[in-house]
């Protein structure tokens, strides 16, 4: 077991304590080391830190913009020289151009312990035998996980993520327990499996440590379903060193934040910070990280905090699952849609699978919205009245949900792409007309 009670059920009081003493360190770390944050904290009269009382003095920080961290690529917002660096790792560049991170000996060691603390809380124990299969490389999930797994005892197998076939034989013949993925590469897995024809009793599946992108809880039902397996979710992101900031516990009615590790608040789009409960964007402030410290660092993600008391005996705060990124959010003709929104839509109704992709066009400066469907069974192409019925109750339902007209194009089964990593599945045309 890898369960820090001492830290995770740590009284609030204690708790913001020690977030008060680190982040004061923290500020005056990054004053002395940053140039960037040198230049900053000298502008808003922060200085060192030094004038920080309170957790809410944290209001006065200036925050760092992922365009801020992408200005000083690569190792500009390095507050260590390069021969206390021991790993750089890189973000997927989902949005753009990668943003890199580093990482001393000690960071190396947090980043693991958090790791190890999140797939705890998702249930893995010395006793599985993992399979990683997020594609290796600069890519923060595939080592992040690595590490902390071998440190909670687990049998970590890497491999990587492609190569179907192998994928299922490694299951099988590893008498693999749990697998790590992207929810989409485990949608994936999940019909390669049942293609496959071999019972699930073959398998010895239990657990499934997703993470690096949104999930929503139809979708994990979809995947718990298909591989008869419990799944976790994490968060995380290379801006503040990978997976391990958050995780489900088994209640799962949110993930834990390691708020020993790092501060979270949320703001509105005027940056104004959030009473608890608000749904905006999450900032997060580093309290550990050596290598690449992030003061108040905007995400982008978009969620909401819960500091109530949770059933597992944790502490730490959590954060709902994400809707998604605000560089996610479509706005067509002045209604904001998150691709998720859809996604909770289009799994559950009967006669469709759990795979889609969104088309977003613009003709004659109107905006429009194609939402293709894959059907499960491809009979029902031929089958006129039926299909109109189906296009009918999903474009009603997304009508009632988005308050938008879409137009629903069901496709046969198997034909729209399937990820291997994080999913692609909106198509934007309106800037190439
Ligand atoms: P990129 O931003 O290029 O995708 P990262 O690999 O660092 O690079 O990904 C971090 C981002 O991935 C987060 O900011 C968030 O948007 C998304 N993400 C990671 N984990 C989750 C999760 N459990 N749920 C939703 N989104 C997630
Ligand atoms: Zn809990």
């Amino acid at each position: 077991m890898y369960f820090q009670k001492n830290i995770e059920t740590m009284k609030r009081s204690e708790l913001n304590a020690l977030q008060l003493t680190k982040l004061k360190k923290m500020v005056s770390y990054c004053y002395n080391n940053v140039p960037f944050y040198h230049e900053k904290l000298t502008e808003a009269n922060v200085f060192d830190g030094s004038k920080i009382k309170d957790l809410s003095d944290l209001q006065y920080i200036p925050f760092t913009t992922k365009d801020d961290i992408r200005e000083n690529y690569p190792f500009n917002m390095m507050a260590r020289p390069m021969k206390d660096i021991v790993r750089v790792h890189a973000s997927s560049g989902t949005t753009g151009k990668p943003t890199v991170g580093v990482y001393t000996k000690e960071d190396l060691d947090i980043w693991s312990d958090c790791v190890a603390r999140v797939a705890t809380a998702g249930g893995a124990t010395a006793d599985d035998i993992i399979q990683i299969s997020f594609g290796y490389g600069l890519f923060t999930g595939a080592l992040g996980l690595h590490y902390g797994l071998e440190k909670l005892g687990a049998t970590v197998i890497p491999a990587s993520s492609g190569n179907t076939k192998k994928q299922l034989m490694m299951f099988r013949d590893f008498g693999v327990t749990g697998l790590v993925a992207t929810p989409s590469y485990a949608l994936y897995l999940s019909e390669a499996v049942k293609d496959a024809g071999f019972p699930l009793s073959d398998y010895r599946l239990r657990l499934g440590i997703l993470g690096s992108e949104p999930c929503t809880p139809e979708m994990r039902e979809e995947i718990e379903k298909n591989l008869n397996i419990t799944v976790s979710d994490n968060y995380g992101m290379t801006e503040l060193g990978g997976p391990g900031v958050s995780g489900d516990c088994p209640v799962r009615k949110g993930m834990h934040f390691a708020e020993d590790h790092f501060l979270p608040e949320i703001i509105n789009k005027d940056c104004q910070v959030q009473p608890e409960g608000t749904v905006g964007e999450l900032v997060v402030t580093t309290l550990s990280r050596q290598g690449m410290p992030v003061l108040r660092y905007r995400t982008k993600d978009i969620t909401r905090l819960d500091y109530s008391p949770c059933e597992c005996g944790r502490t730490h705060v959590r954060m709902s699952k994400t809707l998604g990124r605000t560089d996610d959010m479509l706005i067509i003709k002045g209604v904001n849609v998150f691709p998720s929104q859809i996604e909770s839509v289009l799994i559950g109704t009967p006669h469709i699978g759990p795979h889609y992709q969104l088309i977003v066009r613009r003709k004659n400066f109107r905006d429009s919205l194609e939402v293709k469907v894959e059907l499960i069974d491809g009979s029902l192409l031929v089958n006129f009245s039926g299909l109109e019925a189906l296009q009918r109750d999903i474009h009603d339902k997304l009508k009632s949900v988005l308050g938008l007209e879409t137009k629903v194009t069901l496709v046969e089964p198997k034909s729209l792409e399937r990820f291997q990593g994080k999913a692609k599945r909106v198509l934007d045309l309106r800037n190439e007309s």
